[in-house]
């Protein structure tokens, strides 16, 4: 039978079981496959590669430098500020200068460094200017990456450092000290909130209290919490 005579008879046998409705096969798709096994196979470094150059939001063209994030991909702690400031714009790494080196020490006071069994990372990855807060809308566009992230690193716990990285997060507009001291959830993680360290160096007498803090969060890790 030609090509023109089997598709009358396929016709013929739909119209006998159907009547004169025609029903298709809906081609189908590999696209969730393509999801899981891109989510298998891309490391956290490739994954940094493929958006490095990301024009999604205005800061993309006032930043100097893009700043994806530090640390061990395979960290149980994730620390989340909001945004990169001058000097991170300027290096390409996060909590660097004044603020970061008191990172440094209080992670080296729980045992940890930036490299090891850490990761630390933004909300957003290109610096607002001036310093100000991440616009909704510039978070809308990167918010996904930092979700993205989370899903690579899989970590035990999160950190929110200040307020604006938690209520950006959380989607909570009150003041810091009504978002502490709980355990809070962001894409299906634990998620603790303290005080940004540029906040500890402008007022030493919260020092204590984010030390409770860190200690806290240095039990969970370990299942002590
Ligand atoms: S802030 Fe985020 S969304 Fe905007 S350009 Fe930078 S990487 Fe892209």
């Amino acid at each position: 039978m030609n090509q023109r005579g089997s598709i009358h008879q396929y016709l013929r046998q739909q119209r006998d079981l159907f009547g004169d409705e025609l029903y298709l096969n809906k081609p189908t798709t590999n696209r969730p496959a393509m999801i899981q096994k891109d989510h298998e196979s891309l490391s956290l470094e490739s994954f940094g590669e493929s958006i490095r150059e990301c024009q999604e939001c205005p800061l993309g063209k006032s930043r100097t430098e893009f700043v994806f994030g530090v640390g061990d991909p395979k960290a149980n702690l994730l620390l989340v500020g909001e945004a990169p400031g001058e000097q991170e714009d300027l290096q390409g790494e996060p909590f660097v200068g004044r603020s970061g080196k008191l990172l440094d020490k209080i992670l080296k006071a729980i045992g940890r460094d930036r490299n090891k069994d850490v990761f630390i990372a933004n909300v957003i990855k290109c610096r607002p200017p001036s310093n100000r807060d991440p616009l909704p809308s510039e978070v809308e566009k990167c918010e996904p990456y930092l979700k993205k992230q989370i899903g690579l690193i899989n970590p035990r716990l999160i950190v929110a450092l200040g307020r604006v990285a938690a209520k950006t997060l959380l989607k909570l507009d009150v003041p810091l000290k009504d978002m502490r001291g709980k355990i809070h959830s962001y894409a299906g993680t634990p998620l603790r909130v303290t005080y940004h360290p540029a906040a500890l160096l402008r007022n030493p007498g919260l020092k204590q209290t984010a030390w409770e803090d860190f200690q806290w969060i240095q039990k969970y890790i370990h299942g002590e919490s």
